[in-house]
């Protein structure tokens, strides 16, 4: 089981799709202290966790990150954390490793500089991400590149993955992008349909050819397109938000996880461990009966579980919605024999529309 803290709303970057919404400016104010941070890891431990990511924002910032991490590490559980790499140095990455951190996870959105730049409104931010990807690698961490799949970078997956193997990186993560925070006004670029099938479909063959471990992210249905494509995978579940996965954020409140802004309390009045165990809002997402639409009559519900956070973006607000994306919705069956399909979804956010063809291209492989 992992859960992912984030432990400052602040970053030194302002990218486009920040799911945390966060910048320079964002507040630290009313974040945890080193104290509660230390409460909440032992929670963490006694929830039965084993690993624990520190994220933001950009953890960096946080100055008793390396202590917070060095009591991860001595309470038992393996740290890990999410960055954008920019504020690492050959010393500070020997420090963390010598903490305990065990990897790091560094966001590359593109091989081509200036279109990470952009993205992340930053002069260098992807010169010095590479930088810190090879102090972190020379201190001896794990290390995994991020790439935020869109449609504007998409096409750019194969070299992003070149470049990880030309970097030795151990592992490459391509999130897709999930309508929250800023992310919101980059809805239209979400790849979605035939489109997200026709990615993950390349992502899961990208994998039979590299030494790189490649994981689909906040791509759920991935476990059931790679039992179809006759492809092993080492994971239990393509979504694990509830089942085995949270997120806390800088002022202690918990949530299903960093893409889904439902409060499901706040370590500052509840332990996490009580929290996790006993809340009505996590023992839901556990009985997959409670899923809604075609997620919740799937014969796939437990290996895949559908994004839970583009249920509820999509459905104004139902965690437990039937995932828009997916193939197996009964309009999206509708669309496959031809008939008329009608959008879903909260006007002005973003309806779903399915374009002509995706349903009868993602049967193929799905089945
Ligand atoms: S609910 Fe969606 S965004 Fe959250 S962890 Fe699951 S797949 Fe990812
Ligand atoms: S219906 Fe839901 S659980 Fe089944 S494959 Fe689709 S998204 Fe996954």
């Amino acid at each position: 089981m992992l859960l992912s803290w984030n432990v400052t709303k602040r970053c030194n970057l302002y990218c486009e799709h920040c799911y945390r919404d966060s910048g320079p400016e964002s507040s630290v104010e009313g974040q945890l202290t080193t104290e509660e941070g230390r409460r909440l890891i032992d929670q963490v431990k006694a929830a039965g966790f084993r690993l624990l990511i520190f994220s933001g924002g950009e953890p960096m910032i946080r100055e008793d990150l390396t202590e917070l991490i060095a009591y991860a590490a001595a309470s038992g559980l393996k740290p890990a954390m999410g960055s954008n790499g920019t504020l690492l140095t050959a010393v500070n990455a020997r420090e963390l490793k010598d903490a305990g951190l065990g990897g790091i996870a560094i966001s590359i959105d593109s091989a081509d500089p200036a279109s990470h730049n952009r993205f992340r409104n930053s002069a260098d931010g992807w010169e010095r991400a590479v930088q810190g990807i090879r102090y972190a690698q020379e201190a001896g961490l794990k290390v995994q590149i991020n790439m935020t799949l869109k449609e504007d970078n998409v096409d750019e997956f194969e070299q992003v993955a070149q470049l990880a193997e030309e970097m030795n990186v151990a592992s490459l993560h391509p999130f897709f992008l999930v309508p929250t925070g800023r992310a919101v006004n980059i809805e239209e670029d979400a790849l979605k349909h035939e489109r997200y099938y026709s990615v993950l479909r390349k992502v899961l063959q990208k994998q039979q050819t590299t030494r790189l471990e490649i994981k689909p992210t906040c791509a759920p249905q991935f476990m059931p397109l790679a039992k179809d494509m006759n492809i092993d995978m080492r994971y239990t579940r393509g979504c694990l938000a509830g089942v085995a996965y949270c997120s806390v954020l800088p002022n202690g409140e918990v949530h299903i996880c960093p893409y889904l802004p439902v409060k499901v309390g706040n370590v500052r009045e509840q332990p996490f461990d009580e929290l996790w165990r006993e809340n009505p809002v996590f023992r839901d997402l556990r009985n997959f009966k409670k899923y809604e639409g075609a997620c919740g009559s799937c014969r796939d519900v437990g290996n895949c579980g559908g994004c839970r956070a583009r249920s509820y973006y999509y459905s104004g607000g139902n965690f437990l919605a039937e995932e828009p994306w997916c193939y197996k919705r009964p309009f999206a069956r509708k669309a496959m024999e031809g008939e008329a399909d009608h959008g879903i979804g909260r006007e002005g956010q973003g309806a779903v529309k399915p374009a002509a063809g995706w349903a009868s291209d993602s049967s193929a492989s799905m089945g």
